[in-house]
């Protein structure tokens, strides 16, 4: 099946406007604290650079990475969580903030969220720059949240289908062609 862009659906300065607004907000959270900030590959690389750029330099932030498989080529969850590369660093005793693209289900955060939490950080939280909430299947705490969007497939911003579309600077629903 080939897929075109469709619709917009949150353009770059609405993007732009609620990315500082969660920046300012971390900054005020954890000021003067060290965090780790902790990006998921791929998809949440473009909203952590501008995130971790609207965060006030009082927070001494570390960044650190880790890859998950996910959904492969296809729109729908498979519900398995495979670590496809780790954290460079040790987060123990550290203050740790989590940075997804999109919570869907939750099976992703809640397993990863689990997993940082058996390291024994100080504290874990989880930042998700979209929301579909009517999608979930399990519980998960997102403490900053950017936007709840409907139950529809998207992509820029970092995010893709099949590995494209990426770097749209803006959030578009998809159609087929
Ligand atoms: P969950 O485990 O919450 O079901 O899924 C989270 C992951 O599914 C996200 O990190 C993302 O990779 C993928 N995902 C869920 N919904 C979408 C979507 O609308 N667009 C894209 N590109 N990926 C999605």
């Amino acid at each position: 099946m080939e897929y075109q862009i469709s619709a917009i659906l949150l353009s770059q300065e609405e993007l732009a406007a609620r990315v500082r607004e969660i920046g300012e907000t971390i900054g005020r959270d954890y000021a003067g604290k060290e965090l780790v900030v902790v990006g998921i590959l791929k998809g949440a690389v473009i909203f952590l650079s501008d995130l971790v750029r609207a965060v006030p330099a009082d927070v001494n932030i570390t960044l650190d990475f880790m890859a998950v498989s996910s959904y492969g080529d296809s729109t729908k969850t498979s519900g398995i969580v495979r670590i496809v590369k780790d954290l460079d660093g040790s987060i123990k005793d550290k203050d740790v903030l989590l940075v997804e693209d999109i919570v869907d289900t939750g099976l992703t955060l809640s397993y990863l969220v689990k997993m940082m939490r058996e390291r024994q950080p100080k504290s874990v939280r989880v930042c998700a720059l979209l929301d579909k909430e009517e999608r979930r299947k399990v519980h998960v705490d997102v403490d900053y949240r950017g936007f709840p969007i409907p139950d529809e497939f998207v992509v820029g911003y970092g995010l893709d289908y099949g590995g494209r579309w990426r770097h749209l600077p803006a959030i578009y629903t998809i159609e087929q062609k």
